[in-house]
């Protein structure tokens, strides 16, 4: 997990940096890797950056060898499969809880919240979403503002994210009320009284899908990719005072190593 205990406020109780490291075990990418011990650290600077996350910690060894990593470019003109594409089950959910965990804002939903997507017949739980500054996947190599993660888990335990790229814009939006709440120290948690996962997605839901990986550590393959096409909005002034807290969260894109991407069309 990404969060180094000295990043943890000495003020807080032990009672309450346990129940911290209790949220931290739903991982930046990743859906529930268990944190029973203080996790390695990594970055996404210098030594501890992408380029080294291998070298840190045995268990990150599939970050430098693995063959089916994420983030990869995506190329916005292959042909579109309107037949191929998932269903987006999203609803108002309350009692969500803001995580600063030290790499990103993640907004973790309640273990009934019942958002999901289904993904050829098979669905995945809505567990939790968390941004990255700028975006991980580029289109025609080119990467926009940020990009918004939701992260799912299937009953097998299989993993489906479903990205969202988003673009800087003059004007507040239903992003403002998370990205205005964040918690502004490592290991702070804040309780937002109603998101509803449908306000971030841009209207169109054209979906480009692959095979990857988590995009942190420990950079796990068998992750069903879901990027939509087209970018939703996030305003400047939420963009600028996320950097204050993320200067920049981004893995570079990974080699696609052949694996086929399909462009789907909507719903
Ligand atoms: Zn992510």
């Amino acid at each position: 997990m990404p969060v180094r205990r000295k990043d943890l406020s000495p003020m807080m109780t032990r009672r309450g940096a346990l129940a911290a490291l209790a949220l931290l075990s739903v991982a930046g990418c990743g859906g529930s890797v268990a944190a029973t011990t203080s996790p390695p650290h990594w970055d996404y600077d210098s030594a501890d950056g992408p380029e080294h996350w291998a070298d840190l910690d045995r268990g990150f060894a599939t970050c430098r060898i693995g063959h089916a990593q994420s983030p990869i470019d995506l190329d916005s003109a292959i042909e579109l499969h309107p037949s191929e594409h998932i269903e987006i089950d999203y609803h108002p959910t309350s009692s969500v809880s803001l995580l600063n965990n030290g790499h990103t804002i993640q907004a973790v939903l309640p273990a009934d919240s019942g958002n999901r997507i289904v993904v050829d017949r098979t669905p995945f739980t809505l567990t939790q979403f968390h941004f990255h500054l700028p975006s991980e996947h580029t289109v025609d190599s080119t990467e926009t503002a940020m990009e918004l993660h939701f992260v799912h888990t299937a009953a097998s335990g299989r993993l489906a994210v479903l990205a969202v790229l988003l673009h800087a814009d003059p004007e507040p939006n239903s992003l403002s009320r998370i990205l205005t709440a964040t918690p502004n120290r490592s290991g702070l948690t804040r309780t937002v009284a109603t998101v509803d996962p449908r306000e971030y997605l841009p209207s169109d839901l054209d979906q480009f899908r692959y095979q990857g990986s988590l995009t942190t550590p420990p950079c796990t393959e068998g992750v069903e990719w879901i990027v939509l096409r087209h970018p939703a909005p996030v305003a400047i002034a939420d963009l600028d005072n996320y950097r204050t807290l993320f200067p920049h969260s981004n893995r570079p894109t990974q080699p696609r190593n052949g694996r086929p991407v399909v462009l789907a069309g909507p719903n």
